[in-house]
């Protein structure tokens, strides 16, 4: 069976974590940045990284993006990119969409243009930690 493979966009501590699991998982990940440093450091860790503009429709269509199985966008502080870009991934024909949002309003935005699923990170990671504390015996992955 073909491997899956997953686009990251915004290689920010979230995009970067979450692409160098994948990897670890055995999947094949595109590493996506528009800053050439973060690009850099993680092209050792991932299949494939390159320094591009998530909200130019060419470049993402000359990156083959549709042919991706599950792109995400871990575009968070600017919400105004991170919109333009989930909007243009569902455009060109991405199978599965998923992005990460800041705040509720945020992810009302996502949920509405047809997003497959929005993520809260640090919501759910407060969340979690609460639980953590309170549960000092709880096995934790
Ligand atoms: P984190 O909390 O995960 O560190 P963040 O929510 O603070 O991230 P940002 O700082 O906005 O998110 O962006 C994360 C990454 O996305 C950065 O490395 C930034 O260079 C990249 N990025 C921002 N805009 C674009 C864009 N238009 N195209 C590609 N990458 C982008």
């Amino acid at each position: 069976m073909k491997t899956q493979q997953f686009a990251v966009i915004g290689l920010g501590r979230f995009g970067s974590s979450l692409a160098q699991e994948l990897m670890e998982l055995g999947y094949e990940v595109l590493g996506i940045d528009k800053n050439e440093e973060v690009v850099e450091d993680i092209s050792e860790l991932v299949t494939h990284a390159v320094v591009a503009d998530s909200t130019d429709e060419e470049v993402l269509r000359s990156l083959g993006i549709r042919n991706f199985d599950c792109c995400i966008v871990a575009i968070g502080a600017d919400i105004q990119t991170s919109i333009l870009t989930a909007i243009l991934l569902k455009e060109l024909g991405v199978k599965t969409v998923v992005a990460k949002a800041i705040s509720v309003l945020h992810g009302r935005a996502l949920d509405k243009l047809g997003i497959d699923r929005v993520v809260y990170p640090e919501r759910d990671m407060g969340i979690r930690v609460a639980h953590q504390l309170v549960t000092p015996n709880l096995l934790d992955y």
